[in-house]
């Protein structure tokens, strides 16, 4: 996508340069994002400043909405195919709306797979990397191939108390064979785990021979090819590249379930999730539920789809970001992280694990696990020590702050360092007050968070009085201090778990620079831009 876009806005192109060219933009969004569908509304009007004519207005679809992005992606592909319909009759397929209609097409999935009779199986950790870069129906979303390296989790400590609604946990990792280099405001990617029942189960469900020899590649190619290296056991390509047990199969999963239905029930039931009128049942039974791949498999037992069709359809095990919480100067052979584990409950009352944060939440030291891992630089860049930084981080949106503190603490041994503030934010003092030691050692006898460094640390708890005091309210509470950094130049840095957090954050630095500056809401809204725009306001948010 960078590459088209940089190729797009060359300014040798004219605004006659697409003038023969229909084009159509619809941008799966999420409205939680500051920069909601930012993306396609730029590449809508670049293609038409461009010449370029749209078959209809473009589509913005918001994963916010009650039946997600799809509730306003299929009207939209309903226009789309009128529209094309108007415009190219002779090219397309006759029916108004996306759903299959001929069954031949079913008979056609994507990969191919080559049964192998050797006797040598790869082991499970060091497979990691080709097993990953098997996965060859979905390969653009799989840049990972192998790991940066595997670590070896050293330390699993709650930052929470039991009583206080939430579980954090402060991981600390080191590295298995060779050290990875990374910055402080860098991402550490881990493949989680999946539950070894839940593999079993899956197999056994889909008639699989668990300890078959395959390899995978797309359909038409050599299994030498691109798609696959060697060959690998099936249980082993499930349990590492299918998420089978956490995340909800797409849509398209229960178009072509149908086509192998055998009982009649099972079938009409499949026709009509996949119809447009179905599909806010099918949102409400699936995604809302968040109905595995297992579950839906036994809601619907005549089913039995070849693996072929299982290995493009079943969700890719994803790999997760997580913000590294250490500085390498301070812990040379270690990598921290700090993690909220996720559960919730559905709307009808099933209990909900995030995959990722209760494997890692689950793992024992003494157990010796190896985490296939990858370094990436985040939004964060690493700020220099003469930088003076106002950060903003409640939850975990701390984590990153500790690595920077770490880092300058250890700096400021030796050279002369600029102020910090960091305003953090919690529910209550007593219960997750993550890293309170921490912070408070640094706020006190000079060290980098002290006043008397020109350093501060504030903290809002938001539910320890009646009415709710958020990050956003400590900071126009300190707002004289606040601008006295930004006119000295400071970078702001805000991360944190998605809410209207960095939306609040935002509104209210805007608020600190009008007030403070005695300039009107819009001159400081620009301001604010022109910081951004400038590389000193960094946000870096999750849901
Ligand atoms: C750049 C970046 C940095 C990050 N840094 C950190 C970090 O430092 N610490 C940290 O803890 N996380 C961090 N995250 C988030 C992290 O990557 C994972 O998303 C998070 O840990 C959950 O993963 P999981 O596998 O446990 O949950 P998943 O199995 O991925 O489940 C999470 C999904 O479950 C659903 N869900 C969750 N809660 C509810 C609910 N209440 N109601 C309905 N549905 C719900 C949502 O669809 C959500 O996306 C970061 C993310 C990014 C992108």
């Amino acid at each position: 996508m960078k590459v088209f876009w940089r190729f797009l806005l060359q300014k040798s192109l004219s605004q006659h340069w697409l003038k023969r060219v229909h084009y159509a933009v619809f941008g799966l969004g999420d409205s939680c994002y500051q920069k909601y569908n930012f993306v396609t509304k730029k590449l809508d009007k670049r293609l038409m400043d461009l010449g370029g004519k749209a078959i209809l207005e473009r589509g913005l679809g918001d994963d916010q909405q009650p039946s997600g992005y799809e509730g306003t992606l299929d009207p939209w592909l309903s226009s789309l195919w009128r529209m094309l319909n108007m415009i190219k009759p002779e090219l397309l397929p006759s029916g108004p709306d996306v759903l299959i209609q001929d069954t031949t097409l079913i008979d056609q999935p994507k990969v191919q797979i080559t049964y192998h009779n050797i006797e040598n199986v790869v082991s499970h950790s060091s497979d990691t990397g080709s097993v990953r870069s098997m996965h060859p129906g979905k390969s653009s979303s799989n840049r990972n191939g192998y790991p940066d390296c595997f670590l070896k989790l050293v330390k699993n400590l709650p930052l929470t108390k039991p009583n206080s609604g939430k579980d954090v946990r402060h991981f600390e990792f080191e590295f298995v064979s060779h050290a990875i280099e990374y910055d402080t405001g860098d991402i550490l990617e881990v493949l989680p785990g999946q539950d070894s029942a839940a593999v079993d189960a899956f197999i056994r469900r889909c008639n699989l021979d668990p300890d078959s020899l395959i390899t995978v590649s797309p359909k038409g190619m050599d299994c030498n090819g691109h798609g696959s290296r060697m060959p690998v056991k099936l249980r082993t390509f499930v349990e590492l590249t299918m998420d089978v047990a956490s995340a909800s199969p797409r849509r398209y999963f229960f178009e072509v379930m149908r086509f192998f239905a055998t009982a009649e029930h099972e079938r009409e039931r499949l026709e009509y999730f996949a119809s447009p009128e179905g599909r806010d049942d099918l949102y409400q039974y699936n995604q809302k539920e968040r109905r595995t791949v297992l579950e839906v498999l036994k809601d619907f037992p005549s089913v039995q789809m070849p693996l072929e069709w299982l290995i493009q359809l079943v969700p890719m095990l994803k790999k997760r970001e997580f913000s590294i919480s250490s500085s390498q100067s301070s812990h040379p052979n270690q990598v921290h992280l700090t993690v909220s584990v996720v559960s919730w409950t559905t709307p009808y009352k099933r209990k909900k694990k995030g995959l990722c944060s209760s494997w890692l939440a689950a793992l024992d030291p003494r157990d010796a696990v190896s985490l296939p891992v990858w370094f990436q630089k985040g939004s964060l860049p690493t700020p220099s020590p003469s930088l003076p930084l106002i950060l903003v981080g409640p939850g975990t949106g701390c984590a990153p702050f500790r690595g920077f503190i770490e880092e300058r603490a250890l700096q400021s041994k030796t050279i002369s360092i600029a102020p910090i503030i960091f305003f953090f934010g919690c529910w209550n003092e007593d219960g997750d007050f993550l890293y309170k030691d921490f912070w408070l050692n640094h706020s006190q006898n000079n060290g980098v968070l002290s006043e008397s460094t020109g350093g501060g640390f504030y903290v809002a708890f938001s539910r320890d009085q009646p009415e709710k005091v958020y990050v956003q309210h400590k900071l126009r509470e300190h707002s004289g201090r606040v601008w006295n950094l930004l006119a000295e130049g400071a970078s702001v840095y805000i991360a944190g778990s998605l809410t209207k957090m960095p939306t609040d954050v935002t509104s209210a630095f805007e608020e600190i620079v009008s007030k403070e500056n005695d300039v009107s809401k819009e001159d400081a809204v620009r301001w604010i831009r022109a910081l951004e725009k400038c590389g000193k306001y960094h946000i870096e948010a999750w849901s």
